[in-house]
């Protein structure tokens, strides 16, 4: 099935804007195809953004810990009502999560979580890509149990295109090290991305320091966990040296600026880290923590906190913050998105330009930065199939929230 999108003004890789052409055969961007032609004239054409840390099913908790501390957030509100979440929860929660994401412009996401079936099940009934990393740890006895279904999950969906399984071990914190080396050797036997929590508050450097007599970063490099498929969330708390041999070893961080905001855990070192060769992605984290699922919003908010923090409004420019929201993604994942060049995913976001927010087209990566409003997002394509134009076309949008309110209210009766 081909399709032909004619007269939109299309983000190039250069971060020109031209009046062109897109032809796409399936689910890709091709040179040249004849197919159903629509007329996108008056509209942007960007690359889909990729958020790449996020618990989608987390939705369920937008709003229940407000003003307190990471470990207060974590121990005190979420671990419980995790406890008591059903997979029906999770799947209701992930196809909200995905849904605001898709609505947000995110086309591919990296989620952490557990009841991967449920989390995978909603990522195929929206039609969004992405990456299903089951949550791992061994706070419990069952750790063994996790890994063993986190590997059974990855092989039944190794040749599925759109969603597949990845590594979650979810901290240093809540894994032993037996157990995450245990996990990082695991991974070792698949090509698909690897994801943990790391340094993510200031306490957790020196707490893991004396319990454990080495540094996180120091001890993870031994068991080989920084590969080239490593995302590494948070990172608020890398020193330069840690940072160096990141970009030695080729990993991805994932910048989650304002969830780390949010929580008062500080600023991650993203104007080192790119100046040591790091390769920096964005994510939300969680509706718990941030409160919404807004690549837009974390372009904005991540460039002007490294500004506020150095007084220099020259360091992340626009092309490496929108490269952080879409391209950079691509080194890590098993999916070629992030540009719209022939051969890569047609996964893509339509924009209307009659909107305030992009007019006037003085500088329109500004406009896409700084005063983006959400609303002008018209429609969105994934793998060549449009699943969102102005409602949702692979869902019941209306039956969802409702579906949604009445599983939030369950599990709050079981707390
Ligand atoms: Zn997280």
């Amino acid at each position: 099935m081909s399709k032909v999108l004619k007269n939109a003004l299309v983000l190039k890789n250069d971060f020109s804007f031209e009046k062109r052409t897109l032809y796409i055969e399936n689910d890709r961007i091709i040179d040249f195809a004849m197919g159903e032609v629509e007329d996108l004239d008056g509209m942007l054409i960007m690359p889909g953004l990729v958020n790449t840390h996020t618990h989608a099913g987390m939705t369920l908790f937008r709003g229940v810990a407000e003003d307190v501390d990471l470990n207060d957030w974590l121990f005190k509100y979420i671990f419980p009502r995790e406890d008591k979440l059903t997979e029906k929860d999770v799947y209701i929660g992930s196809l909200v999560g995905f849904m605001e994401m898709v609505k947000h412009g995110i086309t591919t996401f990296v989620d952490m979580y557990f009841y991967e079936d449920a989390i995978y099940q909603a990522a195929k009934d929206i039609g969004i890509r992405g990456i299903v990393a089951r949550g791992l740890a061994d706070t419990d006895e069952k750790g063994e149990k996790k890994l063993r279904l986190a590997e059974e999950f990855i092989k039944k969906h190794r040749d599925d295109d759109l969603v597949k399984g990845g590594f979650g071990p979810h901290a240093l914190y809540t894994c032993s090290m037996d157990y995450f080396k245990e996990i990082i050797e695991t991974s070792k036997n698949y090509d698909l991305p690897v994801t943990f929590h790391l340094l993510e508050s200031p306490d957790e450097r020196a707490n893991f320091k004396r319990e454990n007599g080495i540094e996180s970063v120091e001890f993870l490099d031994s068991i080989g966990a920084f590969e080239k498929n490593t995302i590494i969330a948070h990172g608020t708390d890398l020193n330069d040296d840690e940072l160096r041999l990141i970009s030695k070893r080729g990993s991805t961080l994932s910048y989650n600026p304002i969830s780390n905001a949010k929580l008062g855990n500080g600023i991650a070192p993203i104007k080192a880290a790119i100046e040591l060769g790091v390769n920096v992605t964005l994510g939300t984290d969680s509706a718990a923590s941030n409160n919404s699922l807004n690549i837009f919003s974390e372009m904005k908010f991540g460039a002007l906190l490294q500004r506020a923090k150095f007084h220099d409004p020259k360091i992340l420019k626009l092309e490496e913050i929108i490269k952080m929201g879409t391209s950079n993604a691509k080194k890590s994942l098993p999916f070629d998105v992030g540009t719209l060049e022939s051969g890569m995913l047609a996964d893509l976001v339509v924009i209307d330009l009659n909107n305030f927010s992009m007019v006037p087209m003085e500088n329109m990566l500004a406009n896409i930065v700084y005063s983006f409003d959400a609303a002008s997002i018209k429609r969105v394509m994934v793998g060549g199939k449009w699943i969102y134009d102005g409602e949702f076309l692979t869902v019941d949008g209306k039956k969802v929230i409702e579906d949604f309110e009445k599983a939030y209210s369950e599990v709050n009766s079981r707390l």
